[in-house]
């Protein structure tokens, strides 16, 4: 049946080398029987740039995708808190679109809001002081200027210091706050809402203004693969993790 599959939080880093064989895998095997694939944020551990994409760990990366691209399925890239400084020549590369965070899809009929997710993460105020700063287009000009190898030192940085933050805050401080995805699917209309960023895989109902809703939450790729199918009866969680070489 047609299908459309959505991933995020792959976290591909070649510290990582079996999740990315298996993000290989599945970018031969499985999405291209897809209408579309969808990766929503964090693709990367982190990407500090599109000058940093001839690497041959990130050129065998933007080979598979283009691949999928190249063998009809469209394939769209949103940024993560990880990935937000992926740009067009990184795409172009890919041949994948970049979609603006959030953006609202016709998914067989049923409108659906594709989001990365840390933006609804508004309990974590420390978090989201950051990400107002960083994901300025002067901050990011700035940052760019930068020496390639001072940006990577400088987001090893951070990413200690966020590993360290992590152990410390709560774990409900991490993930959506009710009240700001609840503000999501208002201002949206009440649509299916599909993010990441949480690595909470669920399927939740909501109840917004008298309006059934559902969201699903996509898993991350940490111990096994996993994706979201979506085809004109719903969607259902899919584990990517015992793929044929
Ligand atoms: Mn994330």
């Amino acid at each position: 049946m047609p299908h459309t599959l959505f991933i995020s939080d792959l976290h591909l880093s070649e510290e990582q080398p079996r999740i990315t064989q298996l993000f290989l895998k599945f970018t031969r095997a499985i999405a291209p029987n897809a209408d579309a694939l969808y990766i929503l944020g964090d693709l990367f551990e982190y990407w500090a740039g599109d000058d940093d994409r001839h690497t041959p760990f990130h050129l065998q990366i933007i080979a598979a995708i283009r691949k999928v691209s190249e063998q009809g399925t469209p394939v769209y890239l949103m940024h993560g808190n990880r990935d937000f400084l992926m740009g067009e020549q990184l795409a172009h590369d890919c041949k994948a679109t970049i979609l603006p965070d959030p953006t609202v899809i016709d998914l067989y009929g049923t409108p659906t809001l594709l989001t990365h997710g840390d933006a609804m993460c508004s309990d974590d105020v420390q978090y989201q002081a950051f990400r107002q700063q960083v994901r300025q287009p002067a901050w990011c000009a700035n940052f760019i200027a930068q020496p390639l190898a001072q940006r990577k030192a400088q987001i090893e940085q951070l990413r200690k210091m966020s590993e360290d933050q992590k152990q410390s805050k709560a774990m409900d401080i991490m993930d959506v706050n009710p009240a700001s995805v609840a503000e999501q699917f208002r201002s949206h209309h009440y649509p299916r809402m599909i993010h990441g960023h949480t690595h909470r895989q669920k399927h939740h109902l909501h109840e917004v203004d008298g309006m059934r809703c559902e969201r699903w939450v996509l898993g991350d790729w940490h111990t096994t693969g996993n994706a979201l199918h979506c085809d004109k009866t719903g969607c259902s969680f899919q584990a990517i993790g015992q793929l044929a070489s």
